[in-house]
């Protein structure tokens, strides 16, 4: 069970780490006509199989945007000089991230925005596989908290931030707590209380499922 769990791991950490690549490519690309041609916004997509025959379709929409205080994205770092947003379009595999980046913080910003490019891959990864393999195709949303530590979410969360941290070198633990200081600003978190079930239950599906993961405690 643990050798099937940790195999799968390796493959999808693969997979992640060559789809961020080619997301890089493409950022440079932008950037260049950015500075020729002040072309500030391009899109691309790219097909990403995570294991024959399953597979889904990245669509990602690169911004130059000099005043990211006013990014309408999820994730903003304006100290880094990124924002990033991800959705997706469950009934057609279809994945959409977008991203704006300050072009006067590049390319100091890529190795922060990489962290987060492969938690959302990552996470997307999970959620398909679970469509695929456990037939959870409609995801009941919870709210708040919950949504945090529901079943279609825990897992997603957690393998995604794993991916983070591996890219950061951190304590998967120091990673959920940058999220939940994160998620507790935009208000979405209501007390301690609420920090604690979230924290706990992200720990617990760790120790169970994710036997190399580096923990402080
Ligand atoms: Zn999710």
């Amino acid at each position: 069970m643990k050798i099937r769990i940790l195999i799968q791991e390796i493959k999808l950490d693969k997979t992640t780490d060559d789809l961020t690549k080619n997301i890089f490519s493409f950022i440079k690309t932008t950037k260049e006509k950015f500075d020729r041609n002040n072309k500030n916004k391009s899109s691309n997509s790219f097909s990403v199989i995570i294991y024959e025959p399953i597979f889904f379709e990245v669509k990602i929409t690169v911004k130059r945007n000099p005043n990211l205080e006013n990014s309408k994205l999820y994730f903003k770092d304006l100290e880094k000089g990124f924002s990033i947003s991800a959705a997706s379009i469950p009934s057609e595999d279809d994945f959409v991230l977008e991203i704006e980046l300050d072009p006067i913080k590049e390319p100091g910003s890529y190795f922060a925005l990489a962290g987060w490019i492969k938690d959302h891959l990552r996470h997307e990864m999970e959620h398909i596989t679970q469509s695929q393999f456990f037939g959870i195709n409609s995801f009941k949303i919870a709210n708040g908290y919950k949504y945090l530590i529901s079943s279609s979410e825990l897992s997603a969360m957690v393998k995604g931030m794993y991916a983070k941290a591996k890219h950061e070198k951190k304590y998967l633990d120091d990673v959920f707590n940058e999220y939940l200081d994160y998620v507790e600003k935009k208000g979405d978190l209501k007390n301690k209380n609420e920090r604690k079930i979230v924290f706990d239950k992200w720990i617990e599906f760790t120790k169970r499922n994710l036997p190399n993961a580096k923990l402080r405690q």
